[in-house]
């Protein structure tokens, strides 16, 4: 299988990058860029860095959207530099990459590769859903070509982590992901409602410094700044929120118990970015969203730790 993964590079976007590159049956054919955790600058720059670091110099990065539908520019909140550091990746300096993104755009990548591969592909989101909505608007047909779409995105059955109704990707862009479910495109949702139960404090990490690399310092260092501001706590830890995207996409396995809902997006200003059930659409017989309720954290934390501790391990030879 092919896999995309459409990226918004902070902390937890890297960490997906690394769990996608440890599980060799599938391929990653490209990443696709915007703004979101940090600007669509930061985002490419730390994701071409991050394949570097990994020993994957050779994986096309596009850039995509720079701001949200509906505005003219895009300025970080201090609440995603807490989080995520100024520079995405908490503070921690990896080497510029001597490697520029490709010519083509990330939207007309991801047209092109539903073209191509069809049903063999994966995408999975882990930022605001402006590449895919602009791609699902220049090509629909195309992209509802694509074989499984997974997003991390939305709150369903609790409250958000950004206004107490929506979560930050759903936030970031409300009128790109409010577009992308009225029209119908079939997609998982793995949420707040299911990232939360996956979280990791500095105990989980400390495998991975076994190999004592640039990477694996890297990946402790700005994974360990994450688990300690995330919720401000280190004790509480930090969510693993992109990876798990990446999880049930790869080992659908994983989802435990899911709910099929016509799903939208409240764009009212009472309950700005909220992810529920569209009420003109309770009686319809196939909704199209399937919204992640459980996983088997039993599974996935375990995996996801000691496939990193792998590809760290690995990656002085990759180079
Ligand atoms: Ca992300």
């Amino acid at each position: 299988m092919k896999v995309i993964l459409d990226l918004d590079t902070g902390i937890d976007d890297a960490l997906a990058i690394a769990y996608t590159l440890g599980q060799k049956k599938f391929d990653l054919i490209g990443i696709t860029t915007l703004f979101g955790n940090v600007t669509v600058d930061l985002a490419v720059k730390n994701t071409l860095a991050i394949l570097d670091i990994l020993g994957f110099s050779f994986i096309p990065v596009y850039r995509g959207a720079s701001h949200p539908w509906g505005t003219s520019g895009y300025e970080t909140s201090e609440h995603l530099f807490q989080i995520h550091g100024y520079n995405g990746l908490g503070n921690v300096e990896l080497q510029q990459s001597a490697r520029k993104e490709e010519d083509l755009t990330a939207v007309d990548f991801l047209i092109q590769a539903a073209e191509k591969y069809g049903s063999d592909l994966i995408l999975v989101t882990a930022g605001p859903l402006t590449n895919l909505a602009e791609a699902l608007k220049k090509a629909p047909e195309s992209i509802k070509k694509i074989g499984k779409i997974v997003t991390m995105g939305g709150a369903v059955t609790l409250r958000g982590n950004v206004t107490p109704h929506a979560e930050a990707n759903i936030f970031n862009d409300v009128q790109a992901a409010a577009y992308c479910f009225n029209q119908r495109l079939p997609l998982t949702l793995v949420g707040l409602d299911v990232t939360l139960k996956t979280m990791i404090t500095g105990a989980d990490i400390c495998s991975w410094l076994q190999s004592d690399n640039e990477a694996s310092r890297a990946f402790v260092d700005f994974s360990n700044y994450y688990y300690t501001n995330e919720y401000g706590d280190a004790t509480i830890g930090g969510a693993l929120h992109d990876p798990l995207a990446v999880a049930i996409a790869l080992h659908p396995e994983w989802l435990t118990q899911s709910i099929q809902l016509p799903l939208m997006v409240d764009i009212s200003e009472v309950a700005y970015g909220r992810t529920s059930s569209n009420p003109d659409f309770l009686m319809e017989p196939n909704p199209w969203i399937q919204v992640a309720l459980d996983v088997n954290t039993q599974k996935f934390v375990p995996h996801f730790i000691t496939t990193l501790e792998k590809v760290l391990a690995e990656s002085s030879l990759a180079k």
